[in-house]
This record gives C-alpha cells, structure tokens and sequence, in this order.
C-alpha cells in the first residue's frame, strides 16, 4: 500500500516516551526516523549521547539512528526538511507553551501526533483511539480550515484509559449501553516518564495519588465517545465515571479493575465475552501495521491479566481483559491490562500516525 517510506521525526526523543518510539520506529515499515528532538540540554549532542546513562532501549536500535544528531524542539526549520510528521513525547510544565510549540510544527506543514495532554480538550482538535473514534479524524479539515494549517494535530488520549475503554466500547459496539462506570487503576511506574517516582517511595509501597489522573480517567472517555458536529466533538452524555489512581511498583503496564452498569438492556456474561473477543475495527480492517489482530483478548485463568504475564500481547497493542464475574452494586465487574509506553504511548501514537496514512491526510 505504502510505495515509499514517510520521513517521520520524534519531539521529546529523550525521553520514556521518546525512546519507545525510537524502538518501534528502528524498522517500521511505513516510516523512516529522520528528526530526533528535545530540550536545550540534548541538542547539539548525538542521539547515542543524549541518552547515556538513561536508556531504556534494546540492543538491536541501528547505529544510524544512534548516530542522529538531537535538535532542539524549537529547531522548526530542520523538522521540516528533516520529515513530514513528528510524534510528539514533549514534557513541558506550562500547557500554553506545549500548545505553541506544536501549532508550530502544524503551521509549518507537518503533523502532529501528540500524546501530551496540552491539547486534548481543544475543540478542533481529535482525541483518538483508532479502534473506537477514527471517525473523528475528519475534524482536521476544519482544523485546517479555520487555521490557515497545512498541517495538523491529532492527540491521544491519557494512557490510563485504555487498559478498559476500548473493552467498553465494545459493549457498546454489540447494542450494550453503558451508564456508570467504577474503575481502580494500578498504574506503573513508567507512566511517570523517567526517573519518575524516586524509589524509595515506591518500592514496598502503593501511592494512592497520581496529579491529574482521576480527571483525565473519568473524562477523556467522554470526548473519544462523543460525536461529530461541525467542527468540534459534542462529549457523550449519559455515562458517568468515577476514578480511583493508585501508582504500584510495577515497571510496565496499567491494570484497571472496573465495576459497569448498563442503562437498560443488560447482557450475559457470554455475550460480553463474545463481544470483546469478536471485537474488530478499522484498524484490522485496513491492516495497518502496528494494529493488533485480535484488539481485545479475553484470559479465561482467575489470576490474569497479570502485567508481566499479559502486558507485551500482540507486540504490546492489545489489551487483555478477565475475571468477568457479576457485581453486586453493579451489573458486572472485570479487570483491563494495557501496556502504558506502546499501547497507552508511543504503540498507540504510532498506530496514529498510519491511520493518518491510510486515510491520506500524510502522504
Ligand atoms: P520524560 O521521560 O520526562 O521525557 C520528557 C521529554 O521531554 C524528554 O525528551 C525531554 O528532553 C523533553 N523536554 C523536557 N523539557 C523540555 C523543554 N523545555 N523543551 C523541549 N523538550 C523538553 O517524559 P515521558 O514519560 O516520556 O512523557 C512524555 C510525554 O508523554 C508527556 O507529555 C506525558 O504526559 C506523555 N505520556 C507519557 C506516558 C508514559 O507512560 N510515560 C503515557 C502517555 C503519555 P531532555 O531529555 O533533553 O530533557
């Protein structure tokens, strides 16, 4: 489908985020890394340099990727000859900037697939998990249009979500309503980017705050449900969620437990595992590469999923669900696992990128 590869580049390469993408893009077939760039502090040095002492990554990264200079983020000029769309892993403490900075790439031409949440809640601008709302990619034409862009931004959305919204969504997808939604999530400790959390809080240890994250839990969802209107999305109504983040000491891998209650028509626990595990979308529909074949993978075990039995399913894109058993405040309860940095990060940001493709909005 592809004829050539697309020159692609990372802002915030340095990074947790970054040099999971760095892993995932070393031999995509799609995209070729060009542009490596991050803060004041990396630029100047090569990519190899950058990283020292901080690497997360495997062996096996090529030594010409190693070899890339870092540029700075604000090196706009470069970027652009350098690539035509960037995957954004930038950390920065003030949202207005972080927003700057990417219109910035947009402006001059790229694409932006972001997953900093500076931009989530923009109007024009799509919060998307390929699987549940690509639909919405077609506010860019509005985005552009109103703009003056000739790029574009898309964002995703908060990787604690995903370890059960798309298992939702599927629900939905088979004629299930929802209407309420109780979910626990055991967050990792990669989630915090690097170093994170210092060890010594950590290790025998659970913390039950996470700054933000019970917001973006219980809300984004609303945007990725909701429907087009001209040029914004109107949140879905109806469906309230309440959120419980702890961080635990695990590496990878967000685990959710999760209490539902559906509106009025309410399914077996049969046909709910029938619908996660005949659950397929547009993504497999158009083979994209980073899409897993089986987006939702039921474990029929009491003690799965397990974030370090469960969480590199599918190359780290699938999420695995269990424990289906009925609740007694609610309707049903279960447990969600999602790998944090490839599904809820650079994998999930990556499977983007080709939805952008795919669609033609890069060529
Ligand atoms: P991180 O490990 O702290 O990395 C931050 C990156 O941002 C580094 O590359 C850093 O470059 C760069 N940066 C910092 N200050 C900068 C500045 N003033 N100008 C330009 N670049 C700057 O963070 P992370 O965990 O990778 O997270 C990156 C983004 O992804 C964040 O917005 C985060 O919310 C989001 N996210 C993270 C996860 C996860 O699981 N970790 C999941 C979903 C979304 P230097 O190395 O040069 O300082």
């Amino acid at each position: 489908m592809i004829s050539h590869k697309i020159p692609v580049g990372i802002l915030g390469a340095t990074g947790m985020v970054g040099q999971r993408y760095v892993q995932l893009l070393a031999n995509h077939p799609w995209f070729t890394l060009t542009h490596l760039a991050a803060s004041a502090n990396s630029a100047g040095k090569p990519y190899r340099e950058a990283i020292a002492g901080r690497s997360h990554l495997a062996d096996n990264i090529p030594t010409a990727i190693l070899e890339l200079p870092v540029h700075a983020v604000e090196d706009i000029t470069n970027a652009a000859k350098n690539c035509r769309l960037v995957f954004s892993a930038i950390e920065l403490p003030n949202k207005t900037a972080l927003q700057e900075t990417e219109n910035t790439y947009a402006v001059a031409g790229l694409a932006v697939v972001s997953n900093a949440s500076a931009h989530r809640w923009t109007e024009d601008i799509p919060m998307l998990i390929p699987e549940i709302n690509a639909s919405h990619l077609n506010l860019i034409t509005a985005q552009q249009k109103q703009r003056g862009w000739s790029g574009c931004i898309i964002v995703k959305p908060n990787c604690s979500l995903q370890s059960y919204l798309t298992p939702l969504y599927a629900l939905e997808q088979a004629g299930y309503t929802l209407s309420d939604v109780v979910v626990t999530t055991l967050q990792a400790i990669s989630g915090a980017g690097y170093p994170g959390v210092a060890s010594l809080d950590i290790l025998d240890n659970v913390v039950p705050y996470i700054g933000g994250e019970e917001e973006k839990t219980e809300q984004e969802p609303l945007k990725i449900l909701g429907t087009m209107a001209e040029n914004k999305i109107l949140p879905r109504t109806g469906l309230t969620i309440s959120a419980h983040c702890n961080r635990v000491p695990v590496i990878d891998g967000h685990l959710a437990c999760v209490s539902i209650r559906f509106k009025d028509k309410k399914p077996t626990p049969d046909e709910i595992k029938n619908s996660w595990q005949l659950f397929r979308s547009l993504p497999q529909q158009l083979n994209l590469p980073s899409a897993p074949v089986q987006p939702i993978i039921y474990r029929t075990e009491d003690n799965r999923p397990q974030p370090r039995k469960d969480r590199d399913a599918d190359k780290g894109m699938a999420v695995t669900v269990g424990r289906l058993r009925p609740c007694p405040v609610f309707d049903y309860k279960f447990v969600g696992l999602s790998h944090n940095t490839i599904r809820g990060a650079a994998g999930g940001g990556i499977l983007n990128g080709e939805l952008l493709v795919a669609q033609g909005f890069v060529k």
